[in-house]
């Protein structure tokens, strides 16, 4: 899974606790479960700005070097692909807002791990200067949407790492800064890892499904509360998984197949996907995962969808 997903599938589940929603069935596994990347995996497009600036900061090369950089690196990962305009981004982040902004600074630590409570809570701080402020960088969308649980997560990172972090700041790929206040950053965290003690003792915790709960669970499959929510909650999230009885099988020319269920939806599956619905008969009972859904309820079944009988 790449970085980004990983660390905020974390700190939603975190944020969850904290907000009494703490439908966080892997939180035995995740507490224990360290965010700290070293980018032997290079996946995306913030993984690799992440590594870059990493090594501006530490002058592993003169800065004049960056594209040669650049280049090699888009070579070695030849799976990330960037745009004109995103590798025009890139450059002026990693040259204006990185090298330029903090080249004078004496004391940079970069990628600073953090760990609380005997690994309950691990992470790693991507910038701290002079062991004062703390810097994340951002290089997804940040909007309202975000914005609150991105803070949240600097408030809990500088409460790990120092009390005598100052301010902190989440910096995006525009080089448009948003600060964070720190005030209260002790009582939440302990009130987190009380929240977590908790229930960690009790192995009680209340089923939440949401889209956002729900996404990275690894136990969808097993879940009732997600299969009730995917029969019930009308969310595009939810409604990519498809259940319930077939009715009819259609074969058509070019070896498609059309799969209706009793529901009223259709599924289409393209040939070179049917040999993973092999042994489907009409009268079956499916729960069907990961159905992609186009344009205005079309369902289609595709190379990670999944089908999993009741
Ligand atoms: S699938 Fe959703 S509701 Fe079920 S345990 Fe996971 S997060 Fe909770």
């Amino acid at each position: 899974m790449s970085r980004s997903k990983k660390t905020s599938s974390s700190v939603t589940k975190l944020y969850g606790i904290l907000n009494d929603n703490p439908c966080i069935s892997k939180h035995t596994t995740f507490i224990s479960n360290s965010n700290t990347n070293n980018y032997q995996n290079i996946c995306n497009k913030g993984d690799l700005i992440h590594k870059l600036a990493n090594e501006i900061i530490k002058k592993s090369y003169p800065i004049s070097n960056l594209d040669k950089k650049l280049d090699e690196y888009l070579n070695q990962y030849n799976n990330i692909k960037l745009t004109p305009f995103e590798l025009l981004e890139a450059k002026n982040f990693l040259t204006s807002h990185i090298y330029n902004s903090y080249k004078d600074y004496e004391c940079k630590k970069t990628e600073e791990p953090i760990s609380f409570s005997n690994g309950l809570i691990n992470g790693q701080i991507d910038l701290i200067i002079n062991d004062k402020i703390i810097v994340d960088y951002k290089t997804g969308k940040i909007d309202k949407s975000n914005i609150e649980k991105y803070s949240f997560q600097l408030k809990i990172y500088s409460a790990i790492y120092s009390t005598k972090i100052e301010s902190a700041y989440i910096l995006q790929l525009n080089g448009m800064k948003h600060h964070v206040n720190l005030d209260g950053s002790n009582e939440l965290l302990s009130s987190l890892k009380n929240k977590i003690d908790t229930i960690n003792k009790t192995k009680e915790f209340t089923y939440n499904a949401s889209s956002q709960n729900c996404q990275y669970c690894q136990y969808q499959k097993k879940c009732d509360t997600f299969w009730r929510a995917v029969k019930n909650e009308k969310d595009e999230f939810f409604e990519r998984f498809l259940l319930g009885q077939i009715t009819l099988i259609q074969n058509f020319p070019l070896g498609r197949k059309k799969i209706h269920l009793a529901t009223g939806e259709k599924i289409i599956v393209d040939k070179k996907y049917t040999n993973k619905i092999l042994g489907i008969n009409e009268g079956d009972s499916y729960k069907f995962i990961n159905v992609y859904k186009k344009e205005d309820k079309k369902y289609q079944f595709g190379a990670y969808s999944e089908k999993i009988k009741i």
